[in-house]
């Protein structure tokens, strides 16, 4: 027999922990599946200086852990299980787990996340767990007086550098562009590292290497007169190139954007569909903050509330 809910949650990064805090506060009994990478995103974090009422910090893994014993310590269910498919066309709405269990919820609040990206070289496959990574914090520890390389020019670029310039001998820093688009104090931190070399200008366009990676083809002004081609030696290959909403599926359910984020009331957390919300990075392009996750989170157990009330529900 399938099993009925008041309040879903798919996800458990900072949006579904803090749903699931407010959702259990509120009475709702909510069960939360954990998903694919329990914690979410920042499980691969190291230093979170920037969630408020932390003043020396905390790293990812221990804030998501608080987050979750905040949300059992009063009563959410947390799960281990995916989400395969929905059916929001029908009431109430149904959720199947891994393929099989199918929940029956009357709200459902979708904290998915995003997922790193890849450039989509055939040898980013070729080497999966033998050099290439996305996520420095899980498998830095690999690289130690080692020489990596380090591709993207945003803040989880700068962040990733940083991080494995504390292990590494060397860090090549790999930007398309002739900037760097992180925050200037990450920009400085980098430019600031003596081991941290920035390759301007440069796409990856390959690996090479007999057991694992052994070095990066590298093209300097692609495309251009000036073309320029060469390679570096590296033991580890890093991709911080930035995300893509886990949305798969809630494609033909729920109304997404061109890059497939769901669209929500501006300001909101409703999406098209009655009883079903979205928070966190699932729905924002724009600031993918843990901080603004949680507040979305927040956001979208009131109104999970407020509309299991209004229903009689
Ligand atoms: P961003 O989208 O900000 O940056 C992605 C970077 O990858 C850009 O430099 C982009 O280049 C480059 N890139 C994208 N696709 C390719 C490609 N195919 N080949 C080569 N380079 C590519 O993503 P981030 O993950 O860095 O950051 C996401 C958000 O999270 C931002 O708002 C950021 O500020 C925030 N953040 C904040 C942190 C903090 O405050 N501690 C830490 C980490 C992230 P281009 O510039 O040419 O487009």
């Amino acid at each position: 027999m399938n099993e009925k809910v008041r309040c879903l949650i798919i996800g458990s990064g900072p949006a579904g922990y803090t749903a699931a805090i407010y959702a259990s506060r509120a009475n709702l009994a909510p069960i939360l599946y954990e998903g694919i990478q329990p914690g979410g995103q920042l499980t691969t974090t190291t230093e979170v200086e920037n969630f408020p009422g932390y003043p020396e910090g905390i790293t990812g893994p221990e804030l998501m852990e608080d987050l979750k014993k905040q949300a059992t310590r009063f009563g959410a269910d947390i799960r281990n299980g995916i989400a395969t498919s929905v059916d929001f066309n029908c009431y109430p709405k149904k959720v199947t787990i891994d393929g099989e269990k199918v929940i029956e919820a009357d709200t459902v609040i979708i904290s998915t996340g995003a997922s790193a990206k890849y450039l989509g070289l055939p040898d980013e496959a070729k080497y999966a767990g033998m050099g290439v990574s996305a996520c420095a914090t899980c498998d830095g520890f690999f690289y130690r007086k080692k020489v990596v390389a380090v591709v993207g020019g945003g803040d989880t670029a700068c962040e990733e550098a940083i991080y494995l310039a504390g292990l590494a001998s060397k860090v090549f820093l790999i930007v398309r562009k002739s900037f760097l688009r992180a925050s200037k104090v990450m920009q400085d931190r980098v430019m600031a590292n003596e081991k941290i070399e920035v390759l301007f200008e440069c796409n990856a366009v390959g690996l090479f290497g007999e057991n694992g990676v052994e070095g990066v083809h590298v093209v300097r002004h692609m495309g251009e007169a000036n073309e320029e081609k060469f390679d570096i030696a590296v033991d580890g290959f890093f991709l911080a190139i930035g995300h893509t909403p886990n949305t798969e599926i809630f494609k033909g359910q729920l109304n997404l954007d061109s890059v497939g984020y769901i669209i929500t009331e501006p300001g909101r957390p409703t999406t098209c569909v009655e009883g079903v919300f979205a928070a966190g990075d699932v729905a924002d392009s724009i600031y993918r903050q843990a901080i603004t996750a949680a507040g979305t989170g927040c956001q979208a157990a009131i109104e999970a509330e407020r509309y299991l009330s209004e229903k009689g529900l």
